[in-house]
């Protein structure tokens, strides 16, 4: 193992395979405290007040916006420190100099994955907290208003929506059960409630029951211009990344015979196109075909079936 210290480490990389390392110091520490200070100014992390006490301490990921938490560090003793960012799954263990011993490394590993179990508990607890939350307001709400400028401007039917003051409310499940609500505002900005579960979670457009034929789109809007055009229910994924957990999610709960399309989104002005690319990957996990939307000749503007409807209407999407 060479007996260097990483210099210049690079800042946590959101695409990188999670990693793990012992990084043998080759600066000699007095103290444990002085070790994760300057191993965690190398990814910008500064300021923090090191607790060596073997309890978990959190605190700010440089490359995520202020409050995000998304940093860790635990010293399980004087001689040992395990730090990481939750994002990437980065996860490293210093010591105060030297090669870190077989027990020191073993410590550390046992207090990264108490770590891991506290952090994933914390995540359970909120989520349940949250969805607690959205059957509250999803109960409170009432149905949502045709006119809402969100609707308005979409030309769009509220589909069961629900609205609490000027906010549409898109009901989201997991399992079938209410889990989020994505909130969508009058300038079309869309939200969920913080700390929900994401991934796999759902909306519906349409009915399931006895259907021979499910469409899964990213968008609400997306998904209730394609209802009206086609008359087939149409799942929410609410985004490009998490159309592939929503496709399996569909493909385990509905019976073999309906056949399942991914409705894409073309976001043909944007590098790599995300929506077409994201959904010939959820195609590819379940088998499904593939539907694209067909653009008016020389449309500069639009980039999914909601945008095509309004343009078809004759309105600016
Ligand atoms: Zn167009």
């Amino acid at each position: 193992m060479p007996a260097t210290r990483k210099q210049q480490a690079p800042a946590p990389n959101r695409k990188a395979e999670a990693r793990a390392s012992v990084l043998p110091t080759q600066n000699q520490y007095s103290s444990i405290e002085q070790a994760l200070v300057d191993a965690l100014a190398a990814y910008g992390v500064t300021g923090l007040a090191i607790r060596a006490d073997g309890a978990l301490h959190r605190f700010d990921s440089a490359d995520k916006p202020k409050g995000n938490r998304n940093g860790w560090y635990v010293c399980p003793s004087l001689e040992v420190g395990v730090y990481g960012f939750w994002h990437t799954g980065e996860q490293h263990t210093i010591g105060i100099g030297g090669e870190i011993d077989p027990t020191a490394a073993a410590e550390a590993r046992l207090a990264a994955q108490h770590a891991r179990e506290q952090r994933e508990a914390e995540r359970r607890q909120q989520q349940d907290k949250t969805a607690t939350q959205a059957r509250r307001w999803w109960a409170a709400a009432r149905a949502a208003d045709s006119g809402h400028p969100y609707l308005a401007k979409k030309r769009l039917h509220p589909h069961g929506l629900r609205q609490r003051g000027n906010v549409l409310l898109v009901p989201l499940y997991f399992n079938g059960e209410l889990v989020n609500l994505e909130r969508i505002f009058p300038d079309g900005d869309k939200r969920p409630l913080f700390g929900g579960r994401a991934k796999g979670v759902a909306g519906l457009v349409g009915k399931l029951a006895g259907v021979s034929r499910v469409l899964v789109a990213e968008g609400w809007a997306t998904a209730a211009a394609l209802h009206e055009a086609m008359n087939v229910p149409v799942v929410v994924a609410r985004n490009a990344d998490n159309l592939e957990a929503v496709a399996r999610r569909v493909r385990q709960r509905l019976p073999d015979e309906v056949a399942i399309t991914i409705a894409t989104d073309d976001d043909r002005f944007t590098d790599g196109n995300p929506g077409v690319s994201k959904a010939r990957l959820a195609a590819l996990a379940i088998g499904a075909k593939m539907l694209m939307p067909t653009f008016c000749e020389g449309c500069k503007r639009c980039t999914d079936f909601a945008d095509v409807a309004l343009c078809r209407k004759g309105e600016t999407p």
